[in-house]
């Protein structure tokens, strides 16, 4: 099976169908993938996040023609929330613009199958094993496809942002957690049930490592993500201050550039391993922390290069979509279809 190919879910017709969620996959009704919607066309996308879900319609262009945010509810609730958003954003448009939307997605956080439609985990909103099914195509009158909101981030960052016209990327997404994509030979990699990089569990502190959430100890995650740096910190200083903060204090203050040089530290050994592996020609950073630009590249490109003997150290670079790269490159997957 290929597990690339996104499930799209077509509008139900009126009458009550009996097939099962997995009959009505686009490979098992030998449809072909889903291609590009004509470039006259509107796309809807939603970008679910923990706190806070956006969504916008978009042309051609990447210009909204009806854009919302709406607070994330806890739990199973989030999705008639987001069933909601994307009525509003119907709801705005002219009967002629309605008519031209082609296709929706959403993308959402934490354990996706996208194969069987299933919100399988998020730790972050609480939800467990949702099946998602024709619920939104059914709504919106649409074909809607689903996908991992950190898969379409750095898909979107690797074909059309950074990382376009290189075939091998790895692009990490640094945030309250570390997550990312890589691209190998011009595929982006997927396994298992669709999960791409989990780069903030690769464990990289063997002594004396932190507990991480994921039950492990000394994982990147520990030391690298925004709440870990505030954390180590407000444990050297007793002040409490935000990772950008810190980034900032980090040419005057000395506990600060301990921390940061910690953290890159943990970066850099976490990513080693994937060099080596896949040798990709760019790392691209996005998320909340590559808002320090310079001051997290240019640290992270000598770690590396210091690290690496056998391979040459990849160029590292920050993401050109920043804090909407899950909104823009859902309303590109939406548009083309696939992330390929
Ligand atoms: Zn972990």
């Amino acid at each position: 099976m290929n597990r690339t190919t996104p499930r799209e879910q077509r509008p139900r017709p009126g009458t009550p169908s009996t097939e099962s969620p997995d009959s009505v996959r686009p490979e098992a009704r030998g449809t072909a993938v889903p291609h590009a919607v004509p470039d006259d066309a509107l796309v809807l996308a939603l970008d679910v996040g923990g706190t806070t879900m956006k969504g916008e319609i978009t042309d051609i262009t990447g210009a909204a023609l009806a854009s919302g945010v709406l607070d994330t509810p806890q739990g199973e609730a989030a999705f008639e929330t987001m069933g909601v958003l994307g009525d509003q954003l119907l709801a705005r448009l002219t009967p002629r613009q309605r008519a031209s939307v082609a296709r929706a997605s959403v993308v959402l956080p934490g354990i996706i199958d996208v194969e069987r439609s299933i919100a399988v985990f998020s730790a972050n909103v609480g939800w467990r094993d949702v099946h998602i099914g024709d619920r939104f195509s059914a709504r919106w009158h649409l074909p809607v496809l689903i996908e991992h909101d950190v898969a379409v981030a750095g898909w979107a960052e690797w074909r059309f942002g950074a990382g376009r016209g290189h075939d091998d990327v790895c692009v990490v997404i640094l945030g309250t957690g570390i997550s990312g994509t890589l691209s190998v030979g011009g595929r982006l990699v997927r396994g298992g049930i669709g999960q791409t990089g989990e780069y903030g569990h690769i464990s990289v502190r063997h002594d004396n490592g932190l507990p991480c959430a994921c039950g492990n100890t000394g994982c990147v995650e520990t030391v690298a993500s925004g709440a870990s740096i505030a954390r180590a910190y407000a444990a050297r200083t007793g002040r409490t201050a935000g990772a950008a903060e810190i980034f900032g204090l980090r040419d005057t203050d000395t506990d600060a550039k301990a921390v940061l040089a910690d953290a890159v530290d943990a970066l850099a050994d976490g990513l080693v391993g994937l060099i080596h592996a896949t040798c990709p020609e760019l790392i691209i950073l996005g998320g909340g922390l590559a808002g320090a630009g310079a001051a997290l590249t240019d640290p992270l490109h000598r770690a590396l290069t210091e690290r690496l003997r056998l391979v040459p150290a990849p160029e590292v670079v920050l993401g050109e979509f920043g804090a909407r790269a899950g909104l823009a490159g859902a309303a590109l997957f939406a548009r083309h279809g696939e992330l390929a």
